[in-house]
This record gives C-alpha cells, sequence and structure tokens, in this order.
C-alpha cells in the first residue's frame, strides 16, 4: 500500500468525467488499498480515484458510525464504517435538501456552504465487485453525493454562486473534512 499525491483543483483532469470500471481485479483492489491509505493519512472522510490522478469511478467514503446515544460519545476514537464503491450512481434523492459546510483534499484552505439532498440511495459494486444498495441520510448522504460528484469532474465550490458562502480557513483546519460535518438546520 502506498499513500498517493492528490490531484488540486488547478488540475483540468479534475474537472472532467471519470471513466466506468470495467473490471474488478487485483489492480483495481490496489488502487483501493492506496486511496484508502491516502485518505486516511489526510484526515478525509471520502475520495475519489480521479483524486489520486486515476480517472475510473471509484469512491471511497469513511464516516463515524451514527449511534442513538451520541451523547454519551466517549473520548475514545469514534468507530467508523468505509464504504468502497465501484461505479456508483445516486438512484433516489429526497426532494428535502440541507444545508452544510463541505470542505476538499483537492482545494485545500477553503470550505463552503453547499446544499445536498437529506438522503439519498447510491447504488455501486462493492469492492469484490458484487452489486449494493446503500440508503443514506445526514453526513453519509452529503459525503455520497460530493464524492458521486468527482466521478463527475463536479467539485464542490462549482455549486456555489454566492461568493459569501465560501471562505478560507486556517491551513490544516479544512483537512479534518473531506465534505464537511452537519450543521443544524436552520
Ligand atoms: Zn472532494
Amino acid at each position: 500500500m502506498a499513500v498517493r499525491r492528490i490531484v488540486y483543483s488547478n488540475e483540468p483532469m479534475l474537472h472532467e468525467p471519470s471513466r466506468r470500471v470495467r473490471r474488478v481485479d487485483a489492480h483495481l483492489e490496489e488502487l483501493i488499498e492506496d486511496m484508502i491509505e491516502t485518505m486516511r493519512a489526510a484526515d478525509g472522510i471520502g475520495l475519489a480515484a480521479i483524486q489520486v490522478g486515476v480517472p475510473e469511478r471509484v469512491v471511497i467514503v469513511e464516516v463515524p458510525v451514527l449511534r442513538d446515544d451520541e451523547a454519551d460519545v466517549s473520548e475514545e476514537p469514534p468507530e467508523t464504517e468505509l464504504h468502497v464503491l465501484i461505479n456508483p450512481e445516486i438512484v433516489e434523492a429526497s426532494e428535502e435538501l440541507t444545508e452544510g459546510i463541505e470542505g476538499c483534499l483537492s482545494i485545500p484552505g477553503w470550505v463552503g456552504e453547499v446544499d445536498r439532498y437529506t438522503e439519498v440511495t447510491v447504488e455501486a459494486l462493492g469492492r469484490e465487485g458484487r452489486p449494493v444498495r446503500i440508503h443514506a441520510e445526514g453526513l453519509l448522504a452529503r459525503v455520497f453525493q460530493h464524492e458521486v460528484d468527482h466521478c463527475e469532474g463536479v467539485l464542490f465550490i462549482d455549486h456555489i454562486e454566492d461568493p459569501e458562502r465560501i471562505w478560507s480557513v486556517e491551513e490544516g483546519q479544512e483537512e479534518a473534512v473531506e465534505a464537511a460535518q452537519e450543521r443544524p438546520s436552520d
């Protein structure tokens, strides 16, 4: 496994659609392992293959598991769930939108407010090549939308028309989140 270089938004490839994966093979597994290592090294919660320079429709997402007893969470690191999605597609989406703050490992130093569907259903192939269908809400739904956008060559800043909804943060502050935290709806 290896940490790969992250592609930044000034590089044209990040604005182009990625191609569909044809074969789930050892080469793809190596890419997935490197993506996981790269995402974790950067403290991200999601990564698309194009962000390590591979224009194929592969995304990974790793977010904290939501628990009912969230108020009681102790200091130990939160449990996370890892999703590996090959050729992901959003097949259903709620009418309702939620505003939230997002960052992107490819746009260091910047975050912005983006409206996303509150709930989505994603269909894809899983890591072993078998079809999966996942219903997601909250942060997981937001990160899925952010990462599927990468497969289309779309960045979160492309959704922001009002310049007041994007701002710079201290170096390192945005890295905690590739697609950041939910805010209480207001
Ligand atoms: Zn991103």
